[in-house]
């Protein structure tokens, strides 16, 4: 029994199969056990014999079985540390992070030259008056103007604004010259095509002061133009109209595919437009209540998504508004 117990101890791998073997021998109802609960029928000669070898026999199998216990116990310990072990030195697993979408870049990075230039930033409501949109503008409400612009209305006073100019007006309300202000901002047109979207992002500036002249529209322009474009790239001002401004002029860069030699994307003039500018008109001053006789200034306006697809040689509009990540992830 002894050489059993002791084999099957050694064999057994685990504390629950070293528990089962204790019980087996030296349980209530263990072998060991059932044999001395016999010693009563031997004789007295007899039970003192038998008594030591069964004791014997117990501590030894008790004595093994301790032994085994820990060698198991400390591998089993071992094991599991092996298995639940952290490396707290290791890298950890980031999340995928986004990049700013390149009308957003493009804005940033504008706003951040006419800040430099001491204009301060402003913003007004997508869902806009017709009087901020249109008629302090100069564009009454019979104004052939208006064909300009086919316009969201939301009823017959509201509609999406057509343009950033708003801003102009709601900020001139509000505040006494001199002012110096850039407005950022979604607008809205019925028009959808190649080179249109219904929903695109203008970005406004205007600058009111007393003697304000064209020769600083030029100069404020040109250094917005050469700071954005760089150095080398030439810029024209072309006579134009808008009901806001008088004098107006269109601002061409040279054209920056093909360095002005003439290209499909200049349609070969060698010229690109990039923004509408002029001299505030002295019909949109009186409509916020400045003196023209006393202030002067000018605005002017810019397509982003055009600015962004220039600067970063877009062929295609829709690219801005698909959300593919493909795209959006080069810039
Ligand atoms: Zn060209």
């Amino acid at each position: 029994m002894l050489q059993d117990a002791l084999a099957a101890l050694e064999a057994a791998g685990s504390e629950p199969a070293l528990q089962e073997i204790k019980v087996r021998f030296l349980g209530k109802k263990g072998e060991l056990t059932r044999i001395m609960k016999e010693m009563g029928a031997l004789s007295a000669d007899e039970r003192p014999v038998v008594g030591a070898l069964a004791n014997r026999v117990k501590e030894q199998i008790e004595s093994l079985f301790q032994t085994r216990l820990e060698v198991v116990q400390e591998s089993d310990l071992r094991r599991r540390l092996e298995e639940e072990k952290i490396d707290v030195t290791l890298p950890g697993r980031h999340g995928a992070l986004g990049s700013k979408h390149p009308i957003t870049l493009v804005a940033e990075q504008i706003t951040e030259i006419f800040a430099s230039l001491g204009f301060g930033v402003a913003e007004g409501p997508e869902v806009e008056k017709d009087f901020y949109n249109f008629e302090a503008l100069n564009i009454p409400k019979d104004h052939p103007a208006r064909d300009m612009q086919d316009t969201f209305y939301v009823s017959d006073d509201v509609v999406l604004r057509t343009h950033t100019s708003p801003v102009q007006i709601r900020t001139m309300l509000r505040q006494a010259p001199p002012v110096r202000v850039i407005a950022p901002g979604t607008v809205y047109r019925r028009d959808s095509d190649l080179t249109h979207s219904p929903m695109f992002h203008q970005i406004e500036g205007f600058l009111v002061d007393r003697h304000v002249t064209f020769g600083d529209l030029k100069g404020v322009l040109t250094t917005f133009v050469t700071q954005f474009f760089g150095k080398g790239v030439g810029v024209r001002f072309r006579p134009s109209f808008f009901p806001f401004t008088e004098p107006s002029a269109e601002v061409d860069i040279q054209c920056v595919i093909c360095g002005g030699s003439g290209c499909r994307v200049c349609k070969n003039s060698g010229w690109l437009e990039i923004l509408g500018s002029g001299m505030i008109d002295p019909e949109v001053f009186k409509s916020v209540n400045y003196d023209p006789e006393v202030y002067s200034g000018f605005a002017f306006g810019m397509g982003l998504e055009r600015i962004a697809m220039l600067k970063y040689g877009v062929n295609d509009l829709r690219l801005f508004f698909a959300n593919d990540l493909r795209f959006l992830k080069q810039f």
